[in-house]
Formats: structure tokens, sequence, C-alpha cells
């Protein structure tokens, strides 16, 4: 049976069904493993009151071996009535008319959050002295800023074409070198700022999160992220001025490369983070390393307006070690957890997460992450997986 969406609320049946996409290269590792993973932890929680039927949909180069086409519109169809699904990572086609195929389900389902919340293991060795002060939740815009796609390459008859417009009818008198440049745009809006930054304030009230800070370049560029400030300072003044006057949440803001700085410094200053999708970018990374690295961080891309989620690993296809048993399951196991907890299904979530912190604090992981531990064990992806079941199947 499908989730729903009845006015503000999602509507999630006993016995759920969740298309899933396999994924490129490591995928037909990282995903068997997780659901595994998921269905043990859904059956320890709820007794067999509750369940997830997995349905696969195709994408990527399986999608193209079965039918020529890289994103069959089957594909499109099932997140679309299905609100909620997840996927491992998928190869770039190179060449076929496709710029990325996540960037087009993002587009198709209008998912303008990438949600990617960072915490530290204990026992997860990290580059930073005291990772466990590293706990914040990134909401990224994920449909406008420079990343929205229009650029014109230096030398084209495009480019040509801007610099005359920029130059005759806009004025614009500060390119440096006219003839060598090429030329991108940065839309940013009042809309897609609002949505961004009113998800972010209600993610951090719903989950009793002290903070929201709005992280941009805005001394620099005064309209496109200094908008982004602007308007979400007034969005909050206006739609949360009883939970800020009531002390519920704090809104903040700071320069992107101070925050940088900061968040290797005093990390325990921050909470939930909203930002552009540019800065997005280079926070989630650089977060994700200071707690151990690409194996292990979650994501999500959602319309909290339609209920649309897509669940995703955050690292790429990984061909150098596909085919192993070598690759770390964390990033698609821990994106699980952020789908049942979006389903409400939190025990199944809690569970899941306590049986990985004690894994890694018993310093058993894939050897990515154990080769580094100092009471490390390193394990399969399998073997891996096997570790956490018997240690969910522990639970009370
Ligand atoms: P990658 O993330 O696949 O690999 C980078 C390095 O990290 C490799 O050495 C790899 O072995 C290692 N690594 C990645 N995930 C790991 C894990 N879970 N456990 C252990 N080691 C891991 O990035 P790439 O090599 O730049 O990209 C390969 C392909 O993946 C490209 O086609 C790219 O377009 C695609 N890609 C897809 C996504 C996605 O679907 N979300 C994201 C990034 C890249």
């Amino acid at each position: 049976m499908k989730v729903q969406k009845q006015g503000e609320k999602l509507i999630v049946p006993d016995q759920v069904t969740i298309p899933f996409i396999e994924g490129d290269g490591v995928g037909a590792e990282i995903t068997p493993v997780s659901q595994k993973i998921v269905n043990e932890a859904v059956k320890t929680a709820y007794q067999g009151k509750r369940s997830i039927e997995w349905k696969e949909v195709l994408a990527g180069e399986k999608a193209f071996k079965a039918t020529g086409n890289w994103l069959p519109d089957e594909t499109l169809d099932a997140f679309r009535e299905h609100l909620v699904g997840i996927k491992g990572p998928l190869t770039t086609p190179i060449g076929e008319g496709i710029r990325s195929l996540n960037v087009a389900l993002r587009q198709t389902l209008d998912l303008y959050v990438c949600l990617r919340p960072v915490r530290w293991f204990k026992g997860v060795v990290s580059p930073i002295k005291e990772p466990q002060k590293v706990d914040m939740v990134i909401f990224r815009e994920n449909t406008e800023d420079i990343y929205a796609g229009i650029e014109w390459q230096q030398g084209t008859p495009e480019a040509r074409k801007f610099l005359r417009f920029l130059k005759d009818e806009m004025g614009v008198t500060k390119i440096r070198f006219e003839d060598t440049s090429a030329f991108g745009v940065k839309p940013v809006s009042i809309e897609g700022t609002e949505r961004l930054v009113r998800s972010a304030i209600e993610y951090a009230l719903e989950n009793h999160l002290p903070s929201v800070t709005l992280v941009h370049k805005g001394n620099i560029m005064k309209y496109t992220e200094g908008g982004f400030k602007k308007w979400g300072y007034a969005l909050a003044e206006r739609e949360f001025a009883k939970e800020l006057s009531e002390g519920k949440i704090i809104i903040n803001d700071v320069i992107a490369d101070a925050f940088l700085q900061n968040t290797l410094l005093t990390p325990e200053k921050y909470s939930v983070i909203a930002t552009l999708n540019l800065n997005g970018d280079y926070i989630s990374d650089q977060l994700a390393a200071m707690v151990g690295g690409i194996g292990i961080a979650p994501g999500a891309n959602i319309n909290y307006l339609s209920g649309h989620a897509i669940f995703e690993a955050t690292h790429g296809t990984a061909p150098d070690i596909a085919g192993q048993n070598k690759v770390n399951p964390s990033s698609l196991i821990l994106s699980s957890v952020m789908l049942l907890e979006y389903l409400g299904w939190k025990e199944a979530a809690d569970l899941t997460t306590k049986a990985m912190e004690e894994a890694f604090i018993n310093g058993e992981a894939t050897t990515d992450l154990a080769r580094f531990m100092p009471n490390g064990k390193p394990l399969g992806t399998i073997e891996f997986g096997e570790t956490i079941i018997k240690k969910l199947r522990l639970e009370p």
C-alpha cells in the first residue's frame, strides 16, 4: 500500500510499499544489505504489525540494459505515486542528453530540500579532536542558485550574445576578459528561499533543536545570497514570531567562509543549517569528512509540501571496489534510518542506529573505517550487514 499526503499529514499504512533503485556499481551490494537490516529492524520493533514491501524500479545502467532508457517513465511514475522511495548511486551517463539522473529525479519531483544529517558515531576515527561535538542537520536548497544549469560556454554565439546584452542593455563594464569568458546565471528567489527556510525551522521545532543558522555569502553577492539572508529572517519573524519570542528557536546567520572555519573550531555552536545550493554542496562534504567520510554520510531529497522524498546513498558507484564485498553500506543504511524516521517509524529507526553504534564501538566495520580504528576488525559488506542483524535480534 502507498504512503499518502492528506493536508499537512503523511498517512503511512502498516504494510507499506517502497520503490527502490538498486543503483549501479556497488549498488548491487549495499541495497540488499540495507534492505535486510531494515526488514529486521521493522520486524523487531513491531513484531509483524508493520512491514515494508520493496518494489524495484529501474534507473541507470540496469535500466539502460533492460529498456534502452536511463530513466524510464515508469520509475518516475512509481516515485510520484508512492511519495517515498530510496536509491543507490547511479552512474552519470556521458553524452546521452541527460545531465545527471539524480538531477532529473530532483527536478521532476521538485525535491527542493537536500537533507544531510551529520553526526559522529563513537568508535569511528575522525580527523578532528572532538568529533562528538558535531551534530548538525543541513538543509541545502536543491533547485536554484548557480546550479540551475543556466550557463554558456566560452566562444559560443550564445556567450557573445549574452555579453552584448550585459554591455549594451545592462551597462555592465566590469568583465575583465570579455572575449574569453564563459557565463553562468545565479537565480535565487523569495519563494525558493522561503520554502527551504520554513522547512528547516519546522524541522528544528519538531525535533526540539535549538537554532537555525542561515549560511550565505551575502557580504559579496548582495542581492542573491544577501537576499537569501534577508528573506530567511523575514520569513522567521513573520511565520514563527511566537516560537521566537518564547525562545523555542533562535535564528542566526553566518558568512559561508567563516562558517567553514567555525565548524572545525566550534562545531557545537551549530544545529540546523539552512543554505543555498553551492554552499550546501561544500558544507555537506566537509562535515561528512569530519565525522568519518563518504561511506557513512546519509542523505535525502525532499519536497515537504507534496510529501515526495527520495532517500539515497550520498557516495558514487565506487567502480574501483565494486563486486569485491568491500563497500561500506552505512550511507545507505543510515539513509534508510532517515526514511523510517520520515515514515514516523522511529522505534525501528532507533534500533538500527543503536546496532550500528554498538558495531562501531566494537571496531566492527568495513575496511575503509576499520583500518583506522585501534580495535578495528575489518569485515566484508555482507559480514558487516550480518553483524548489525545479529545485534538487532538481541534487542529487547
Ligand atoms: P565515488 O563516491 O564513487 O568514489 C570515490 C572514492 O570513494 C572511490 O575510491 C571509492 O572506492 C570510495 N568510496 C565511495 N563510496 C564508498 C563506500 N560506500 N565505501 C567505501 N569506499 C567508498 O565517486 P566517483 O569515483 O567520483 O564517481 C563514480 C561514479 O559515481 C560516477 O559515474 C559518478 O557520476 C557517480 N556518482 C553518483 C552519485 C549518486 O548517484 N548520488 C554521487 C557521486 C558520484
